[in-house]
């Protein structure tokens, strides 16, 4: 009985960009308890966004500890760590001391968008796109370094002495959890990094002149899925093996058991982030996709712990304003107390009577890139009322993943028979049935929708042979709800010609 019971459960480290959460999981797939803790969000200046790199490990400990405690739980019975993670934000930290440099640069931050406009202008942009699957934007972490290194004092000289030591949240986290013992990242999140290349899995010589950043800086590049060190003893009483390491969307993508190519998943948080498995194929956008490494993992190979093999990659597309344009109806607007009121309040009109609302409140992303528009409501007459717009909001985050997925079929030259949903606006009834009807095929809510957290554990219990493979777990993967598209062909085409429109109307407002 009782080694029925030891190494019964997985923990998972979610660290998200508002909060740190951390979930057990039991065998099943299940969610066994849940701790979630927020921290404080930065905005030094217009534009800029940052987090106390410290804020993030100190609420990450806390509610990896209250999830243990909530349910007894000793070291003993953890089979493994897995780590799911915001992706591009940056830190920059000394090596002996631990601290940082600075706050760490959120990947909304935009203080490096006319270099990165510049770098996209220039020559480049075709070749570094081959390599890295990304377009230069201030999103990615090469330029946040440079600007670290160029801004904050004496930093440029720290990092050629080899004192200092970059990483994405990940690599943060495990430098803390095993108290500075590996510096480390996933593929997955190298691969957002825009230094790493995606093709021959190498940190790239020419990239990083580029940006004029020191090799010493960057961490060792490991597996997505693979025993890659333990947490100090101190920590939790024993020392936990870390098995599983993944950007949030890759993990949610692997969280939703999507392992063949052709799978696709759409997450509806703040923004909307769908994700492809392209498999073997690092397919080369020439629809404004990024392409991503989805994971990278000897558990899924056999190859050893360390060794990086067998790598899935993805192809990506991201809309800034998904559910914060719900935020914007409740914050902004004051027309709603809480997003879930959205559902009710849009369900009062049958339609949005030609009215939209093209949400470009931080500029456009996938398939536009177009940091210069801005948000646009327009077809208003007098007889419009907050239920109009209310609907046209949920419209228009369906209406941006619509084009994604439009963009999605034709570089990958799948036509997708579904499309597997998750994050928090994926519980609204009326915004599924509406993107089920623009894209014309079914939209598949699981029963788990902690996809995020549930992928870095399935990518760790992998690891640890606590799950026997890829099919267990996609056996685990149940439907809650399928939402059938109702709508004909002709008026879905009229609804995206006439949001089309409105797109235009918002392009290039601002000038720079
Ligand atoms: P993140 O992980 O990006 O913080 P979550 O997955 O927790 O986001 O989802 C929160 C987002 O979903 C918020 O932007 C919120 O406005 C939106 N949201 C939550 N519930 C609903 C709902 N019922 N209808 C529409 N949007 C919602």
């Amino acid at each position: 009985m009782k080694a029925i019971l030891a190494k019964g459960y997985i923990l998972a480290l979610d660290q998200g960009t508002t909060s740190s959460r951390a979930i057990v999981f039991d065998r099943q797939g299940q969610v066994a308890a849940m701790a979630q803790q927020e921290f404080r969000q930065l905005f030094p200046h217009p534009g800029w966004v940052e987090h106390d790199a410290n804020d993030i490990w100190r609420t990450q400990y806390a509610v990896a500890r209250e999830v243990l405690s909530k349910l007894h739980l000793t070291p003993q019975q953890i089979s493994a760590i897995g780590i799911a993670n915001q992706r591009e934000t940056t830190v920059l930290w000394d090596r002996k001391t631990g601290e940082p440099v600075a706050n760490a640069i959120v990947w909304q931050d935009r203080r490096t968008a006319t270099r990165c406009a510049e770098l996209q202008e220039g020559g480049q942009a075709q070749r570094v796109q081959k390599k890295t699957g990304l377009r230069f934007d201030a999103y990615f972490s090469g330029s946040k370094i440079e600007w670290l290194l160029d801004h904050v004092p004496g930093v440029r000289d720290r990092a050629e002495r080899g004192e200092l030591a970059f990483g994405t949240v990940d690599s943060w986290l495990i430098w803390k959890l095993t108290g500075g013992r590996l510096h480390v990242t996933d593929a997955s999140n190298a691969s957002r990094t825009q230094l790493f290349n995606i093709l021959d899995m190498r940190w790239d010589a020419e990239l990083l002149a580029l940006f004029n950043i020191p090799a010493s800086v960057l961490p060792q590049v490991v597996p997505s899925s693979g025993v890659i060190g333990e947490t100090d003893a101190s920590l939790f009483g024993a020392p936990l093996r870390i098995a599983g390491v993944a950007g949030d969307q890759q993990a949610a993508t692997f969280g939703q058991a999507c392992y063949s190519p052709g799978m696709a998943k759409n997450t509806y948080g703040t923004g909307c982030f769908m994700l492809m498995n392209t498999g073997t194929a690092a397919v080369s956008s020439q629809f404004k996709l990024l392409t991503t490494v989805a994971w990278a993992g000897p558990a899924l190979s056999g190859a050893a712990p360390r060794e990086l093999a067998n790598t899935c990659y993805a192809l990506e597309g991201s809309v800034f304003m998904g559910g914060a344009t719900i935020q914007w109806l409740r914050d902004g607007l004051e027309i709603i107390q809480s997003a879930q009121e959205v559902e009710a309040l849009a369900s009062r009109v049958a339609d949005t009577d030609d009215v939209y609302l093209v949400p470009a409140f931080a500029g456009l992303g996938t398939p536009h890139w177009d940091s210069r528009a801005r948000a646009a409501l327009v077809g208003m007459t007098r007889g419009t009322s907050r239920a109009h717009i209310a609907r046209a909001a949920l419209e228009s985050i369906a209406l941006q993943v619509a084009d994604v997925f439009s963009a999605m079929n034709s570089d990958s030259r799948i036509a997708l028979s579904e499309l597997r949903v998750d994050g928090g606006a994926c519980h609204n009834n009326l915004l599924m049935q509406i993107q089920a009807d623009l894209l014309g095929v079914p939209v598949v809510r699981p029963v788990v929708t902690e996809t995020t957290a549930l992928g870095a554990a399935y990518l760790a219990g992998l690891a640890t042979g606590f799950w026997s493979g890829a099919d267990e777990v996609a056996e685990q993967w149940r439907i809650d709800r399928r939402f059938e598209p109702l709508l004909s062909h002709a008026g879905r085409e009229a609804k995206q010609a006439r949001w089309h429109q409105a797109v235009e109307r918002s392009k290039a407002w601002v000038n720079g």
